[in-house]
C-alpha cells in the first residue's frame, strides 16, 4: 500500500513538472506525504498611500479592507477555483470599497466626474479583456471579463463600453455613487497643487488603483487591474491599467503582473511585458526582473507592481512612499502592508 502511494506521488510529481505546474510536498499524516498543487495570490490597492503619520484608525481601515479582498481570493484558490475568478473577485471587492481609487471612490478628473479603466488577462490563453474611460459602470472588472469572454474584441472604450454594459445588464450607477467627499477634497488639493506647485501638499495621493495577480492549482496565472486613473486627469485620458502588456499582463510561461503609479511612465517602458520578456528571453528571475524595472528604470516615486510567477513566487516592489498590498500562498505565507 505504502509503495503504491509513493509510486503515485512520483507519477503526480512527474506530470506536474512536465506540465509546468508548481507543486509542494505536504506532510498529510505521520508517515504519509501527498502532492498538493501550489497557489499564490497578491493584491494591491495602489501606490498613492496615506502617510505614516495618518491616524491609526485610517491605517486600520485600509489593512482590514485589503484583508477582506485577500481572504475572498484565497478561499477561491484554496478550494480549487481558477486564478481568473480569484483576481476578478479581489478586484470587484476593492472596486466596491470607497477607500480605493477604482469603482466607488474613483479619482475625480478635470471635468469633476469619474472615468474608469480596467483589464483582465488569462495567462493560459493570453486572452484579455479591457474597458477604458467608461462612465457609470459599477464594476469595470466584470465588464472587462465580459469583453474577454463574450466579444471578439479585447479593448472597448467610452460610450461603446457603457452601451455594452447596459445591453448586457451590468449594474449602472449615478455619478454620485462614484464621487466621494474624500476624493473631492483630493481633487481640490491636486488642482491647487497644479496651480501653485508642490508647496500645496501631497503629490502621491493623486495616484491609486487596485489589482490582483494569482496562480491557481492548475498552474494557470491571471491578472486584473481597475482604476479611476490620476486625479484631475484630462477626460478621455487612458493610463497603463487597461493596456495589456503595460499595467496588466499574464503569461503562464513567466508571470502575472498588475501595476500602479503614474501610467505615462509605465507606458513609456511597457513595464509588465518588459519584465516578462526579461524572464523569458533574458534568463532573469522574477525578483531580478521586477526589481530592475521598478527600482532602476522607472523614475523614483512613480509607483510599483505586484507579481506572481509560474512557480508561485510573489514580488511587490515599489519606488513610491508605500503601496497598499496583501499576499498569501498555499505554504501559509501571509502579509498585509502599506509601507516597508
Ligand atoms: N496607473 C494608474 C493610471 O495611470 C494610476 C495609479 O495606479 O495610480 O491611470
Amino acid at each position: 500500500m505504502a509503495s503504491t502511494k509513493t509510486l503515485l506521488g512520483i507519477i503526480l510529481c512527474f506530470l506536474a513538472i512536465q506540465f509546468g505546474c508548481a507543486t509542494q510536498l505536504v506532510r498529510h499524516s505521520a508517515n504519509q506525504e501527498v502532492i498538493a498543487m501550489r497557489w499564490a495570490i497578491a493584491i494591491h490597492g495602489g501606490a498613492g498611500t496615506i502617510g505614516r503619520d495618518a491616524e491609526a484608525s485610517i491605517q486600520e481601515s485600509y489593512l482590514a479592507a485589503l484583508q477582506v479582498a485577500l481572504e475572498a481570493a484565497e478561499r477561491i484558490l484554496a478550494s480549487g477555483g481558477t486564478s481568473l475568478d480569484a483576481v476578478q473577485e479581489a478586484v470587484r471587492i476593492l472596486e466596491d470599497d470607497p477607500l480605493f481609487n477604482a469603482g466607488r471612490g474613483a479619482a475625480i478628473m478635470a471635468d469633476g466626474h469619474c472615468e474608469l479603466d480596467a483589464a483582465v488577462m488569462d495567462g493560459a490563453t493570453r486572452n484579455s479583456g479591457a474597458v477604458a474611460f467608461v462612465r457609470g459602470v459599477r464594476n469595470p472588472v466584470l465588464l472587462a471579463r465580459h469583453v474577454m469572454e463574450a466579444t471578439p474584441h479585447m479593448l472597448v472604450a467610452g460610450d461603446g463600453a457603457l452601451r455594452l454594459a447596459k445591453q448586457k445588464g451590468f449594474q449602472i450607477e449615478p455619478d454620485s455613487y462614484f464621487e466621494t467627499e474624500r476624493r473631492r477634497r483630493m481633487w481640490d488639493r491636486e488642482r491647487q497643487r497644479q496651480r501653485v506647485g508642490p508647496e500645496a501638499g501631497e503629490v502621491e495621493l493623486a495616484m491609486g488603483t487596485v489589482g490582483a495577480v494569482a496562480l491557481d492549482q492548475f498552474g494557470n496565472l491571471a491578472a486584473a487591474t481597475s482604476t479611476g486613473g490620476l486625479t484631475n486627469k484630462m477626460p478621455g485620458r487612458v493610463g497603463d491599467s487597461p493596456l495589456v502588456g503595460i499595467g496588466t499582463y499574464a503569461n503562464n510561461a513567466t508571470c502575472a503582473i498588475s501595476c500602479t503609479g503614474t501610467g505615462e511612465e509605465f507606458i513609456r517602458l511597457t513595464v509588465a511585458h518588459r519584465i516578462s520578456a526579461m524572464m523569458e528571453f533574458g534568463g532573469l528571475s522574477s525578483s531580478e526582473a521586477a526589481k530592475r524595472v521598478v527600482m532602476e528604470e522607472l523614475p523614483r516615486g512613480s509607483g510599483g507592481l505586484i507579481l506572481v510567477d509560474r512557480l508561485g513566487n510573489i514580488e511587490t516592489p515599489y519606488n513610491s512612499r508605500g503601496m497598499y498590498r496583501a499576499t498569501a500562498d498555499s505554504r501559509g505565507n501571509r502579509h498585509v502592508a502599506i509601507w516597508e
